[in-house]
């Protein structure tokens, strides 16, 4: 019997285009992979509501993971019941899913955002601070999109003063004196900007500049309250101590029960990617739009890299890897048969 794969896929600039949100480059890739019955398992930073519309529109119904790992959605009849007991799992209801949960409610981390900004002494918005108009604004989604992206339960995305959204928003408490004219200036300039800013460079997480010194602060000041920020492609995230690869662990364990052996291949760009592709089998970094390589620590040699960047990387990732895998599945079928021939390996 043939192995099954399992894919696990993060969104912005992966699945998604970084700058337009499209996955149309990924169709074809993804229509292979939906024939193949192989489970696509979106794991993302968006939240659920808007983790659902993207799911919807590629046609999946399979679990997902939102908030950096804040939970886990599973489809009600996805697995049978007994599984989450052999797991040892917890999970409860919530409208047609299983939830298993990680993260650590909004309204913790909000609070816990506002103690930062005190603490460290500079501005920080959050998307708890922010209209769906300034969201769209900052984030480059529609109206609609803004509006699912501010439901969050698990995960706090934020900026800080001087970056290039803080500008756009100039800060908390200005939205309700906006103007909707002001606002819709704020989306013209911010097309014209471009949204490509790279995601390392900009963010300036690694280097031992100011930047650097004062993420490590951030970190310090999030450890000491049990919670994390990890670096997205566009934002921070502050989330509680949970990760992408804590989710994919159990996800994994809940398949391998289902389905028995599985490989599972992992495709992220980012640096909050990193848990999901230590927690997969073949893990894939698709390339930055901006060129900007990531380095990822303990990743191995087994890590592949796309030339392209967004769905296109992903798709051809995708295609190689099903090359490989019925490839691989083509030479387990004929074993048995050089078996019987016996003897010609001395
Ligand atoms: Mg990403």
């Amino acid at each position: 019997m043939s192995i099954r794969l399992v894919i696990f896929s993060a969104l912005d600039a992966t699945l998604l285009d970084h700058r337009t949100y499209s996955y149309r480059a990924a169709l074809p890739a993804l229509k292979k992979v939906k024939k193949r019955g192989i489970p696509v398992v979106l794991c993302t930073s968006k939240t659920r509501a808007e983790t659902e519309a993207v799911a919807g529109r590629l046609g999946l119904q399979h679990p997902f993971i939102v908030e950096n790992g804040g939970a886990i959605f599973i489809p009600e009849d996805y697995f049978p019941e007994s599984i989450y007991r052999s797991a040892g799992l917890r999970t409860f209801k919530k409208d047609n899913y299983r939830v298993i949960q990680f993260g650590t409610p909004y309204r913790r981390l909000r609070l816990a955002l506002k103690m930062m900004a005190r603490k460290i002494a500079r501005k920080l918005i959050g998307f708890g601070d922010l209209g769906a108009r300034e969201i769209a604004a900052v984030t480059g989604l529609g109206r609609k999109e803004a509006e699912l992206a501010s439901r969050r339960e698990y995960d706090e995305p934020f900026f800080l003063e001087n970056s290039p959204e803080f500008v756009l928003v100039q800060g908390p408490g200005q939205q309700s004196k906006r103007k909707d004219k002001e606002i819709k200036e704020i989306e013209v300039i911010h097309k014209a900007q471009g949204r490509e800013i790279t995601h390392g460079q900009r963010l300036g997480i690694e280097g031992s500049g100011e930047r650097g010194k004062l993420f490590r602060n951030m970190q310090k000041v999030a450890r000491s309250q049990g919670l994390r920020i990890t670096a997205g492609g566009r934002f921070f995230h502050l989330t509680g101590n949970n990760d992408k690869g804590r989710a994919v662990r159990v996800l994994k364990k809940l398949y391998r029960l289902n389905l028995g052996k599985i490989i599972t291949i992992g495709l992220g760009d980012s640096e909050n990617d990193w848990p999901m592709l230590r927690a997969v089998d073949l893990p894939v970094l698709v390339a930055r739009p901006d060129g900007f390589n990531l380095t990822l620590p303990e990743a191995g040699a087994k890590l592949l890299r796309t030339s392209r960047s967004g769905p296109e990387g992903w798709a051809e990732a995708v295609d190689f890897l099903l090359i490989l895998h019925e490839s691989a599945n083509r030479e387990t079928r004929n074993r048995p048969t050089r078996k019987t021939k016996g003897g010609n390996h001395g």
